[in-house]
């Protein structure tokens, strides 16, 4: 320990807001080089080489190979996957001396299909899965979080290739069944989610979540307790039940003076929120969309983007509203054309009678629902029922460590990526891709397993797997010799030799989160030490002798 590069700090960093950023600071893990750009120091690479260890050693059993790619790609490849227009602001863009345009690698789709292209040409030589591990960049609105959204982070990004649609399913398998192993080796308990796919219809796509109940899953999740539906809150469907609403008020204008807000619209009729039109106004690939749903709903933007078929999509300020002719708060449907593109969400089909803006500042309006096409742009919310069983849904925040997408051809046919088939027919292949974020994953298990003291780190991701704390200086040699026994039995130990007081190194053991600590104090008279097991408090005294059985006994 006198030895080790740790600094512990007595605070927590004041700019950390959950739990594993906190820690992972304090306990001397990781220190910010600049905002989302994160050292990892050497215990923490320690953890961090473990957990791409057992990716690697999974990956490797699947039948996929590992390589590396540059982490600088040339613009080239973005056009060919005409990639280089539509990523935006994250993709990091630099030129060289040469002024040649360049990023740094979010992902590397197009690098791998350049690679294949060169690589396989006949059916014969599929299927190939190929992975790497390796730092990505992606410059994040929002980096936040520490190691959970990094701008620099490490990820293991897995690329298949098939000759059709059945050998692309069956790999999809394989890998879903890999990253079960992989979590459940890395103490960590993950649900298997449909996620969103983007706007390219009819794919598939799972995110591995870690289940969360602090504030730092920053993703939502449905499911269905009875029949085990689980989606982000980005993909969930629900079913809105039948039964249709209907406002008392008779059908006409209504003076609302600065009455803009449904919540204020309801209290002001004496209405429930749902016979009334939320409309809200987006700039969706830099033109206006009004999007409506009913007001007791929220609009999911993943799925409204994913309708529309858009690459960004923001709220229009009240400038931008009214340049388009519309009232903010006031807001309404037909008669008036505007200029805009208007989608309707599903929820609106059922309001027979409703309330919605009147198109001009104070004034409302009662009505029918007009007749137009809906589609589903709303956020699934707890107890709705479930679309497969009718169950209602449950919500629990999660944490994304893994994912895997069925690609199809959607790489390899712009990239010209093609193989002969058994006819000498040039095809595209079929691809899939996979991603874990190694170091979310890290970040991940502190959320997982913590207490107010510290990290409980699980036993096989852990810096170290024990500590040995001589409580003073006589101590000193039985506490060298069972650090030296461990040692030697390949259990990675740290022997506590700093000249403090205990309570500071029992403390700093817990911050650390050595998954044992053995501790040699008074009953050494009697010939015993104490042996505390830091993931469920479990303490009892045993001979030095047995310190390593103890240890066995509880990681198997
Ligand atoms: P997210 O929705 O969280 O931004 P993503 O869909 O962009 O993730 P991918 O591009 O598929 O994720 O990356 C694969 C994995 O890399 C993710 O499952 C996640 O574990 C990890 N990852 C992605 N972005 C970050 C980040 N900014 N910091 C740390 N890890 C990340
Ligand atoms: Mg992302």
């Amino acid at each position: 320990m006198s030895k080790l590069f740790v600094q512990t700090l007595r605070e927590f960093p004041s700019d950390a807001e959950v739990v594993s950023h906190k820690m992972l600071a304090r306990a001397g893990f990781i220190r910010k080089l600049s905002s989302g750009i994160y050292n990892y120091l050497p215990l923490m690479w320690r953890v961090l080489r473990k957990v791409e260890a057992i990716v690697r050693e999974e990956m490797d059993a699947a039948g996929a190979q590992e390589l590396l790619m540059p982490f600088v790609q040339p613009r080239e490849l973005w056009d060919e996957s005409g990639r280089w227009e539509v990523y935006g602001k994250e993709l990091m863009r630099l030129k060289d001396r040469h002024n040649r345009e360049m990023c740094l690698g979010p992902t590397h789709e197009e690098v791998i299909t350049a690679i294949a292209r060169d690589g396989i040409k006949s059916y014969k030589q599929m299927p190939v899965n190929l992975y790497q591990i390796q730092s990505k960049f992606r410059d994040e609105v929002r980096p936040r979080y520490g190691l959970l959204r990094g701008r620099e982070f490490i990820m293991k990004d897995a690329y298949s290739f098939d000759v059709d649609q059945d050998g692309l399913d069956k790999e999809y398998d394989n890998m879903a069944a890999a990253y079960t192993r992989i979590f459940e080796r890395c103490g960590l308990a993950t649900k298997m989610v449909q996620s969103d796919s983007g706007a390219i219809g009819g794919s598939v796509s799972h995110e591995f979540m870690v289940i969360t109940d602090q504030d730092s899953g920053e993703d939502t999740v449905l499911y269905c307790p009875e029949c085990g539906y689980a989606a982000n809150s980005e993909r969930a469907v629900s079913e809105l039940e039948p039964e249709k609403t209907r406002s008392t008020l008779a059908p006409k204008e209504y003076h609302t003076p600065d009455i803009k807000s449904i919540e204020d619209l309801a209290r002001h009729f004496g209405e429930p929120t749902n016979v009334i039109l939320k409309s809200v106004v987006y700039i969706v690939d830099k033109k206006p969309v009004v999007a409506y749903i009913r007001g007791d709903r929220e609009i999911q933007e993943t799925k409204l983007k994913n309708a529309l078929g858009a690459n960004e999509i923001r709220l229009a300020s009240n400038a931008e509203i009214e340049e388009i002719g519309l009232v903010p708060g006031f807001i309404g449907v037909k008669p008036i054309e505007i200029g805009a593109q208007m989608i309707v969400d599903n929820s609106v089909e059922g309001m027979e009678i409703f309330i919605a803006g009147a198109n001009k500042k104070d004034y409302h309006v009662a009505g029918k629902i007009w007749a137009t096409p809906t589609c589903d742009i709303g956020l699934a919310k707890e107890n709705d029922s479930c679309v497969h069983c009718g169950a209602a849904l449950k919500v629990t925040s999660g944490i994304e460590v893994g994912n895997i997408f069925k690609l199809g051809t959607k790489y390899s046919a712009p990239m010209n990526a093609v193989f002969l088939d058994e006819n000498g027919k040039a095809k595209p292949y079929v691809m899939g891709c996979y991603g874990i974020g190694i170091s979310r994953t890290a970040a991940a298990a502190v959320e997982a397993h913590h207490d107010e003291f510290g990290i409980k780190w699980p036993y096989a991701i852990a810096p170290y797997h024990a500590v040995v704390v001589p409580v003073s200086a006589e101590q000193m040699p039985v506490a060298q010799e069972i650090y030296e026994k461990l040692q030697a039995a390949g259990i990675e130990t740290v022997l506590d030799d700093r000249d403090e007081r205990p309570g500071v190194k029992f403390k700093d053991a817990d911050l650390i989160g050595f998954p044992f600590r053995i501790t040699v104090g008074k009953t050494i008279a009697d010939g015993l030490v104490e042996f505390k097991v830091r993931s469920n408090g479990e303490m009892i005294t045993i001979k030095p002798e047995e310190v390593e059985n103890a240890i066995r006994a509880r990681i198997i």
